[in-house]
């Protein structure tokens, strides 16, 4: 765990939220603190590893059923989905951070783990958007009913 006071600023520096004078300081710091400039480290590492998840589209049937469905029952679904994809993606946060964390430069480099290759699996991205997009379908139908 970092324990330098300046720790605390890494993350907003990472995400661009501090004023151009702060992240000036910042920088300073990390030039001179190995704490701080390992845990900045770290997220970039976790961030690079989501900007290698593949983006995926929403298939044109699907598109047209959910906008055949009346908007204020898709509010309450798209809202459902965005609280469980919000968790998925708080859980997958967490992995990721915790892998980064538990493990050395040298083992990132090694084989994945089989929960990293299940994960990155384009054929199986793939067929979880079918199934998510039956998922979606099936729930919009239960709202109706
Ligand atoms: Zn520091």
């Amino acid at each position: 765990m970092n324990q330098c006071e300046q720790a605390q600023l890494l993350s907003a520096a990472h995400d661009n939220e501090l004023s151009d004078e702060q992240t000036r300081l910042l920088e300073q710091h990390v030039a001179q603190c190995s704490a701080c400039a390992d845990a900045l480290e770290r997220m970039r590492a976790i961030s690079r590893r989501f900007d290698m998840c593949p983006r995926m589209e929403m298939p044109q049937e699907l598109r047209e059923q959910v906008l055949a469905v009346p908007s204020h029952e898709q509010e309450r679904s798209v809202l459902r989905l965005v609280n469980r994809l919000t968790a998925m993606a708080a859980g997958l946060a967490v992995a990721g951070t915790v892998w980064v964390m538990t493990t050395t430069p040298s083992q990132r480099g090694g084989p994945p783990a089989n929960w990293e290759q299940a994960a990155m699996l384009v054929t199986d991205v793939e067929a979880d958007d079918t199934s998510l997009a039956e998922w979606v379908i099936a729930d919009l139908r239960w709202e109706r009913n």
